[in-house]
């Protein structure tokens, strides 16, 4: 689905990606974990496009995104990256819910303003999804009378309305108590079972474990280690992540 090549970003003189390739084949989830400031928001926010890469190439489903061939980046014209942009959603740790939106009209918003579609048949498909969800009679409040955590599943809801090949999600947990983030947790795990494929940016290494099929250890703006999450997590081969992973569990 996803094929990134030697991505390189930098924040002025700050090095925070130095030459990141990973590929995502359909249906897989995989985790990434790496410590505070490796640079795996910035890694997500150049993969979704939502910040521009200094060099490197990005492919979605065979279509190019960018690539460097001339020496730096050129982006697909406005058209294709509307295409590929359709074919991911994103989830971030602190929901970036419409306050002013009813529950419904948050997940059911972009479906029918930007993808036009019929507006019933969005409406029963985003009940559906919250019937899902667990927040079946939720769909009249307002995000500020639902927990965090069921904030958070409104906004999974909202990201899976627009029918996306693959999800990536940046610490969808992170802003939530315990409870609250097993019922997160619980929701990506049926996603997992479902085949969606999902690129998640975690601390919780239990899950990464038990949901991932690949796990990919960052630190200093590059990938250290990748595989099995057996591997990974449980036998790490460099100090680096042995040093992280000790601290973590
Ligand atoms: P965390 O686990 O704390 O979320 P992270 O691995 O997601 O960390 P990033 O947010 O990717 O780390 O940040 C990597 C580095 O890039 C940090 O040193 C950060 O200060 C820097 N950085 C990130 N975004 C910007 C920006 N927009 N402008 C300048 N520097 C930035
Ligand atoms: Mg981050």
């Amino acid at each position: 689905l996803l094929e990134v090549k030697n991505i390189k970003k930098s924040f002025d003189d700050l090095e925070v990606l130095k030459d990141i390739s990973m590929s995502v084949a359909e249906s897989e989830v995989i985790s990434i974990l790496g410590p505070s400031g490796s640079g795996k928001s910035t890694f997500l926010r150049c993969m979704t496009m939502l910040e521009k890469i200094d060099g490197g190439s990005m492919e979605y489903c065979g279509k190019e995104a960018v690539n460097s061939d001339s020496g730096v980046p050129v982006y697909a014209d406005r058209t294709t990256l509307k295409e590929i942009q359709s074919y991911y959603g994103l989830v971030f740790q602190n929901f970036n819910l419409f306050p002013h939106y009813s529950v419904l009209k948050n997940i059911a918003d972009a479906p029918i303003h930007v993808q036009k579609r019929d507006k019933d048949e969005v409406y029963a498909e985003a009940k559906e999804l919250l019937r899902k969800m667990n927040l079946e009679d939720k769909g009249d409040y307002c995000p500020y009378q639902l927990s965090g955590g069921q904030q958070q599943r409104v906004a999974i809801a909202r990201a899976l309305a627009l029918k996306p090949k693959m999800l990536f999600f940046d610490e969808p947990t992170s802003a939530l108590d315990p409870e609250l983030t097993a019922e997160i947790l619980k929701v990506l795990k049926e996603l997992a079972a479902e085949k969606m494929t999902m690129v998640i940016v975690t601390h919780e290494i239990g899950f990464a474990r038990s949901v991932s099929d690949r796990v990919i250890f960052m630190d200093g703006g590059v990938i250290v280690e990748e595989g099995k999450p057996e591997d990974v997590i449980d036998n790490p081969k460099t100090d680096r992540a042995k040093a992280f992973l000790k601290k973590m569990q």
